[in-house]
């Protein structure tokens, strides 16, 4: 029988000073371990488990960069390859200061979950830099990337490892890295997903997590008999995810309020159109000029956007961004539905507080998959040698969500109705990982 508390002091003593990881991992084992003692004490046995919060393998390495002054420049450079028994590990690489391996680790646990659920043959990684891009110049840019792929390429391959982008890798990013790895190994592969559409990239690609995100938010409130019109919104962020969702909210007929970043909130009661989404994409991260040319609209420094009454709550910035007084604030204005963009935006108390009022609260490793699906179908499109159209990839994104919706339903239902998404996107994920490494032996 395996015990909670003693596994997650276990997990703490063999990664001591990684709270982030060991959050992401207590966060899933509160919903596994009652499951395996009652349904599959053989896990135990095996020490899936054990395995699973163990990397298969962790790279670290040096970067060295020359800025524009001809100055060297050193980073960390990261390669986690958290598990690979349903596929290549598959996950996006992130450039920021922040980036630690406690975050990496959290974030690749994660995506072993995200991708199993997705259906695909991925496995799960993640990756990156505490190289900062903000300021840098394109040719800085282009030489962190090269010099990052000048190390990253000999673990990395299309059956072996495929990074992706994640905050701080974009588009750009993503074809300086893909014109180094070719140039080293003479291969034009899909070994990165995220590449531009004339060169290997799938159409949707870029919108496909916040559009992914607000498929699985519609399937929350069809299940209710209810709709997203009229709905009132708030979203966190304005970088790719957080941008795309509020794209398809509108779409939606949703009232979208709110977007942010690390400089404030601007809050729009109005809600946002096409044309002012088309504006702040312009602003770039100086979204305090939103309110020059939209006057009714006010603009918070350094505030998150919790405080806006809302229906639903879509965080879409990065990880611990809504904590318990965020969550007990959205509760008391009437918000029904959290749907995480991000990756573990909510802490663990938040998440208390969600279930506690019992409103609907969709994890990221669920309702963000869109993302990590469509860079599936990128792989799927680059090894037949073809571009599937815009409609079918959308699709194809809107029925892997809906599945992943299913999913949840089945095994998140509880006694007294309320469907506890995070148990049944634990349950979903880890049940077909755990199969597989069962299968395939002890290693
Ligand atoms: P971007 O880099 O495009 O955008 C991130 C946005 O969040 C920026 O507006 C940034 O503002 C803001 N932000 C970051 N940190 C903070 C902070 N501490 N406080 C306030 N705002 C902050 O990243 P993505 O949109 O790609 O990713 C956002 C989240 O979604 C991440 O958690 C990522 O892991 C997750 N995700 C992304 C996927 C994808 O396909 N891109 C797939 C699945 C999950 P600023 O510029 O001021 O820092």
């Amino acid at each position: 029988m395996l015990n909670l508390k003693s596994f997650i002091d276990y997990v703490e003593s063999q990664n001591p000073h990684e709270p982030e990881f060991l959050q992401a991992v207590t966060e899933v084992v509160e919903d596994l371990i009652p499951y395996i003692n009652e349904h599959h004490p053989e896990y135990a046995d095996l020490k899936i488990l054990e395995r699973l919060v163990e990397p298969e393998r962790v790279v670290s390495f040096r970067v060295a960069w020359l800025d524009d002054n001809n100055k060297v420049q050193v980073n960390k450079g990261y390669r986690v390859q958290m598990n690979s028994a349903i596929g290549p590990y598959k996950g996006g690489l992130r450039f920021s200061p922040t980036v630690n391996l406690s975050i990496l680790k959290f974030l690749a646990f994660e995506q072993v979950f995200k991708n199993a659920l997705t259906s695909l043959p991925i496995g799960g990684g993640k990756g990156g830099s505490n190289f900062d891009p903000k300021g840098k110049s394109d040719n800085e840019i282009m030489r962190f990337c090269q010099a990052f792929m000048t190390e990253l390429y000999r673990h990395i391959g299309s059956e072996t490892d495929v990074p992706a982008g994640d905050i701080g890798v974009g588009g750009r990013e993503i074809g300086y890295l893909f014109g180094q790895y070719k140039r080293i190994q003479n291969n034009f592969t899909g070994v990165l997903t995220g590449k531009g559409v004339h060169w290997g990239g799938s159409y949707i690609r870029p919108e496909a997590t916040g559009y992914g995100l607000l498929y699985f938010v519609q399937n929350i409130f069809e299940n209710n008999c209810d709709s997203l019109e009229g709905k009132v919104i708030t979203i966190s962020g304005a970088g790719n995810v957080a941008f795309y969702a509020a794209e398809k909210a509108l779409l939606f007929g949703a009232k979208v309020v709110t977007l942010s970043n690390s400089t404030g909130t601007i809050y729009d009661q109005d809600g946002f159109s096409r044309e002012k989404l088309t504006h702040i994409a312009k602003l770039g991260r100086n979204l305090a000029d939103y309110v020059e040319k939209y006057p009714a609209a006010t603009f918070h420094p350094r505030q998150k956007p919790w405080q806006f009454a809302c229906d639903i709550a879509l965080p879409c910035a990065t990880q611990n961004e809504l904590d318990e007084d965020d969550a007990t604030t959205l509760v008391q204005n009437g918000c029904i539905c959290v749907a995480e963009g991000a990756n573990m935006p909510s802490t663990a108390e938040a998440i208390k507080v969600f279930h506690d009022a019992k409103i609907a609260f969709a994890p990221g490793k669920a309702a963000n998959a869109g993302g990590v699906a469509v860079s599936g179908l990128e792989m799927s499109q680059n090894s037949i040698g073809q571009q599937w159209s815009t409609s079918k990839v959308d699709d194809r994104l809107k029925n892997i969500m809906n599945n992943i919706y299913k999913t949840c339903l089945r095994y998140g239902k509880e006694s007294d109705g309320y469907i506890n998404y995070l148990k049944g996107a634990n349950l979903g994920g880890f049940i077909k990982v755990a199969e597989a490494m069962k299968a395939q032996g002890v290693l």
